[in-house]
């Protein structure tokens, strides 16, 4: 297959959506916005060796381009519309395209995304995706609102990706069984898009945990200039991650506060929202927990099981510091 083929075979069919004035096919696309919407754009790459591993299952990779994506739509409380995606291949293998394209289309089907647009080249696999998405004017929600005394939510628990990395790395033993269900946490997150609607007048500031909570938290509070107190017992878990608290201590702590890969949202909101976050809570089953404050005291604690504050708070993941998926 030349460049044109693949284009025409995987990534020429797309969902269908009346904005699209032009898609695939010509230069580039033009897209009609919806009045009185502000356009919110974000874009994300995978690059092997350092985001996936090589022999990663292609369904996965295509579904997860475009989940951390959403991810960051749903963080702004956005609704996610267009996407262009960038791929570079090491070669025109049609069964591994074909299943990376099940991935991405399946997810993209779900949250009726329009792919309107891309670029294949050769190279080292990598992927990138550009994501447009539209809130009403002036309702994104940034990671500069938080205000003292404002409660700080976590959405699903915490740590299960990096705990699945460890796992893989073999820096801790569990079951099979755990380590699959981990591996789904890793491969296939599940962007959080309805909650970051569900808060667009709720909540004070947003983000996606992506790096950490430690280190993503810390976004929030330099934007906000604000401080936090957390409790670290409040933050929620797996089964899985409480119990490898016994194995490796160290390790389970850094899953919970410096895993990346989670793709839940941190958010801010007064004590007043509590009624109403419960009850976004129980209508999208999905369990939403408060773990801390908003201080004014700019300083970050981390406050442990005995009551005092953890003395050195694991870094963030930086990409110029670590390597992974090597
Ligand atoms: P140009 O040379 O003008 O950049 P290309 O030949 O690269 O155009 O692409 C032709 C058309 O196919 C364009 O509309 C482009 O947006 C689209 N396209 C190319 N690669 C992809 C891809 N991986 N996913 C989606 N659309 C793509
Ligand atoms: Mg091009």
């Amino acid at each position: 297959m030349n460049e044109f083929e693949i284009i025409r075979r995987f990534f020429s069919h797309t969902y269908r959506d009346d904005a699209v004035r032009l898609g695939i096919g010509d230069d580039a696309a033009v897209i009609a916005p919806s009045p009185g919407q502000e356009l919110v754009i974000a874009v994300d790459t995978m690059n092997k060796g350092r985001h996936f591993f090589a022999d990663v299952p292609p369904v996965t990779l295509g579904h997860k381009i475009l989940a951390v994506n959403l991810s960051d739509m749903a963080a702004m409380g956005a609704t996610p519309r267009w996407a262009l995606l960038a791929g570079s291949l090491e070669d025109s293998d049609a069964d591994w395209l074909a299943a990376f394209c099940a991935g991405f289309y399946t997810l993209a089907e779900k949250y009726r995304i329009a792919l309107v647009g891309g670029d294949t080249t050769r190279g080292a696999t990598s992927f990138t995706l550009t994501i447009i998405g539209e809130t009403p004017a002036g309702k994104a929600i940034t990671r500069g609102g938080a205000r003292v005394d404002d409660d700080i939510w976590v959405s699903g628990q915490l740590g299960d990706a990096a705990l699945a990395l460890a796992a893989i790395k073999k820096q801790v033993s569990l079951s099979p069984e755990n380590i699959a269900l981990l591996r789904q946490r890793l491969e296939i997150p599940e962007p959080r898009v309805a909650l970051g609607l569900g808060l667009r007048d709720i909540a004070t500031a947003a983000l996606d945990i992506s790096d950490g909570l430690s280190g993503d938290l810390r976004h929030i509070l330099e934007s906000s200039q604000v401080g936090a107190r957390i409790e670290l017992d409040a933050i929620p878990r797996s089964p899985i991650l409480n119990a490898a608290f016994k194995e490796n201590k160290t390790l389970a702590l850094h899953c919970l506060l410096a895993g990346g890969d989670d793709y839940e949202l941190c958010f801010t909101a007064p004590v007043s929202a509590r009624a109403h976050i419960d009850a976004i809570s129980q209508s999208l089953e999905l369990p939403l927990t408060r773990i801390g404050q908003i201080t004014a005291d700019k300083s970050f604690h981390i406050i442990d099981e005995n009551g005092r504050p953890l003395h050195r708070l694991p870094d963030a993941f930086d990409h110029f510091a670590h390597t992974t998926h090597a």
